[in-house]
This record gives structure tokens, sequence and C-alpha cells, in this order.
């Protein structure tokens, strides 16, 4: 593949953020983070810090650096093993022994997307649940549909030699009516619908419930509807099952959501584990100059074939653009997943499972809808517009552009970012950014190209 284009067009005035491509929820940036990491290895070891704080100085302090040293059902062991789960990552090291102890104890957790968080609360709930009991045990709180289904996938996997343990989805539309016999021991939902259930539906007795979870707890407590339900939820079971073990899961949480959370759940351990580097180790950036947004598309073309070697991601700033380019791309018979924020949220969690899949290798997403969005199996990122601060379009996002790149290539491979540069302004945001994190950021060479397959 060839470059033709090294000349710049004239400078155009800055693009706006487009305004009919609304920004994507927390719950849908929770939701894609679970697609992008349900195929990914764990992250790797080193780079991670756990930190354990200890509210409740009885807990025992120990690390599980196997699954056998836990107290599992030999049945979940098995399903581990046929899982290929061969030892717990670092989250779970440190999380399980406390999930799993006498008395049940309270956890908020934190530690990025992919790092095992759904795996520990899962194991949590199937190791409380009494098989034999055919009622509601354990209930787990999402913020959407699809995360309710991801982690119910989870925990059916994990208990496919426990054949009386069953999921139920308590969420919207399910037609599950009053008066009806839950025999689930595990409910999976939204914070609506497992209202209802607790309230006006009265299918789920409160004073049974042994285990409760808040996945992306953050998300649940940030947002004020999340957080009125979720805090009434809390309180029934908390008033009617005054040992139930609340679980708060979130990849992120911000100062204000992890006091409330404390002040919330008594007695909590909290175990946070933190990457340690912020740099972009291990990850090759580079600019390309094309002469146009023809000329930027030409090189998607160009790149093409090296995109599709591995999973790629290419980062529009506007809706119309990233549709622009799908279409262009499709139109040459190639295949890639489109995802912005005015899809409807089938036709993205198609998308994502899609890409996920490696039906598509190639995910064009825009910079709003993406913020956020941890694309840590993905090798080679494209900034085919450069991420800018939304009050000031002269100046980088360099957070966003941390956040894109800096986690490709974890896993040994090398990581690759290429920034489309299509008029001087464009040229500075990346001069701004290699500045500020002080790694080259050097013009590809076309003869370079083969790197990248
Ligand atoms: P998180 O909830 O933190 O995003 P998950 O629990 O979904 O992370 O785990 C991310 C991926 O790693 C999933 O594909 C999961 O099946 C896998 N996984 C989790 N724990 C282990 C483990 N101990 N060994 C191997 N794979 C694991």
């Amino acid at each position: 593949p060839q470059f033709s284009q090294t000349h710049f067009s004239a400078p155009k005035p800055p693009k706006k953020i487009d305004e009919n491509d609304l920004p994507m929820s927390p719950e849908e940036i929770a939701l894609l983070n679970k697609f992008l990491h349900n195929t990914v290895n764990l992250m790797k070891d080193e780079q991670i810090d756990v930190r354990l704080r200890q509210n409740d100085p009885q807990s025992p302090l120990h690390s599980a650096t196997s699954f056998r040293d836990l107290r599992l059902k030999s049945e979940i062991l098995h399903a581990l093993d046929v899982m290929g789960f061969v030892r717990p990552s670092k989250i779970q090291e440190f999380a399980l022994p406390i999930l799993l102890m006498e008395p049940p104890t309270n956890m908020i957790a934190q530690s990025q997307s992919g790092t095992g968080k759904t795996a520990s609360f899962a194991l949590a709930m199937l190791s409380r649940a009494v098989p034999s009991s055919h009622f509601p045990q354990c209930i787990c709180l999402a913020p959407t549909y699809e995360l309710a289904v991801q982690i119910g996938e989870v925990v059916r996997k994990m208990a496919q030699f426990l054949p009386e343990v069953k999921v139920h989805y308590a969420v919207k539309n399910n037609g599950v009516r009053a008066g009806t016999k839950l025999e689930e021991q595990i409910i999976i939902g939204t914070p609506g619908r497992m209202n209802d259930y607790l309230g006006k539906l009265q299918l789920i007795d409160p004073s049974k419930i042994t285990v409760l979870v808040l996945d992306e707890a953050d998300v649940m407590i940030r947002q004020q509807g999340h957080q009125d339900l979720s805090m009434r939820i809390y309180n029934a079971i908390e008033t009617a099952s005054p040992g139930v073990q609340t679980l708060l899961f979130s990849a992120t949480y911000d100062q204000p959501v992890i006091e409330f959370a404390e002040k919330l759940i008594k007695n909590a351990v909290s175990v946070t584990l933190k990457r340690e580097d912020q740099a972009l180790p291990n990850i090759k950036q580079y600019f390309v100059e094309c002469i146009s947004r023809d000329g930027k598309y030409q090189a998607v073309v160009n790149l093409y074939s090296g995109l599709t070697m591995t999973s790629s991601v290419i980062f529009t700033h506007t809706k119309h653009s990233a549709m622009w380019l799908a279409d262009q791309i499709k139109m040459r018979g190639y295949k890639v997943a489109l995802l912005h924020g005015e899809m409807p949220i089938p036709e993205r969690a198609q998308a994502i499972q899609d890409f996920k899949n490696g039906v598509y290798k190639v995910l064009i997403t825009t910079n709003v809808c993406s913020r956020g969005i941890d694309v840590s199996q993905v090798t080679i990122v494209i900034n085919y517009d450069p991420p800018v601060n939304e009050s000031n379009s002269d100046e980088p996002d360099y957070d966003t552009y941390l956040h894109r790149i800096g986690r490709t290539g974890r896993f040994g491979k090398a990581g690759i970012a290429i920034n489309f540069v299509d008029d001087e302004r464009s040229l500075q945001l990346i001069k701004k950014i290699e500045a500020h994190f002080g790694k080259p950021i050097p013009k590809l060479d076309p003869d370079d190209m083969n790197a990248l397959e």
C-alpha cells in the first residue's frame, strides 16, 4: 500500500462537535467495554498494584493463588477448568478469599475492564446460592439489559455443572407478572425492573436474599435515577435481610461516588487494583498525512488489509464522518462495523458483538460515542480525527488519546496508533500530543507499512 498524498489542503475551520451524535451514556460505555473484553486475556499482572483497605480488623487477609485454595463447590471448580480459568486473576486473588469467607463480608471493588470482576462476583453469588432452594437468593443489579445478560451468561457457564442453579433476568418487557413463582436462585436485572420485583410485583422475598451485587457501581450511583432505585432496593433488602452481603464492583469510581458507597455499605473491605503505568509503553505511534477527507478515506483503504490482520478501531470526530467512512468502505466490498450514538441499542450491541467475535475486524466509531471505551484487545487504533478538547478544539484531549491508545498492545504484541492529519490544525494537535507524552510520533513512511502486517 502506498500513500500518494503528502500535501495539506488549505486550513479548514475547526470542526464542531456533531450535535446529533449523542455522547454515549456511561451505561452504554460500560456495555461496550464488557463486549470488548470478553474475548481478551487477562491483564498482565506486573503492572498492577492491589490495594486493600481493611475496615474490619477481623478479616483475614490472604491471597489465593489457585482456585483450589478457595472454598468453591467442586462443580464450580470443574466449570472453571472447562472455561479455561487456570488461576485467579490479580483482583480475584485478593477479592475471592474475602468474598467467600464467613461471615459474609461487604466489598467495594475497583479494577479496570477485563480484569475479572464479573467472574469474581459471579463466583460469590454461586457460592452462596443454595441449589436445592428454589427461590431468589442473589440479586445482581446492572445498568442495562445488555449488561445484565452478559453477567447472566458468565453465571450460567460457571453453573454448568450445577443443573439446579438457574438465572432469571429482571428486565423490562420480560412478560413476568405478579403472582409468578420465581424458582431461580440468581436474579440479574436493571434497577427499575428489580424494584418492581421487590415492590409492586412482590416476586422476591427480600428476607431471603443473601447476596446483593451492584455492577458498574459508579454508573449506578452517579446517575440519580439509578441511584434512587438502587438505594431503594438496597434498603429493602438490608432491612429484611440484615446480614446480606453487599458487593459493589466498578471499573472506576469518582471520589463522591466512593464516599457515598463507603457511607452506605457498612464495614466494606475495599479492593482496588490500579494500573501503575500511565505512559504509553509498547505502542508505536505514527501520523499519516492526507490531503483531504478523501485522502483519509484512501489511507484507510490502503491500510485495510493491515487492519484486518488484527482488531482495529477507527475513531472519527462526528457521526457523519463515521457513517460516511463506513459506507465508502462497504461500497468497496469490505466489512466494517459501525457504532455511533444514534444507533438503536440492539444494533449497537450487534455491532459490538460482531466485532468481538471477529465477524468484523474493523470498528468505526465516533469520538463522542467512544469516550470511555476501553479497547485493550485492539492492536491498531486509528485516530481518523484527533481527539480534541470539547471546549477548545485547538487543544488535544489527552485523556481520551491516552485512553484510546494506551491500552492497545498490552499482551506482548506491539500496539500501533496511527493519527491521520489532514490540515495544519490536526498536525499541531499531534505535535502537542507528542510533546505532552514525551513519546515520538513520527510520520509513517509508506515503506514502513509492512510493519503493520
Ligand atoms: P471484568 O468484569 O473486570 O471486565 P471479566 O470477569 O468479564 O472482567 O473477565 C474478562 C475476561 O477474562 C472474560 O473473558 C473472562 O471469561 C476472563 N477471565 C476472568 N477471570 C479469569 C481467570 N481467572 N482465568 C482466565 N480467564 C478469566
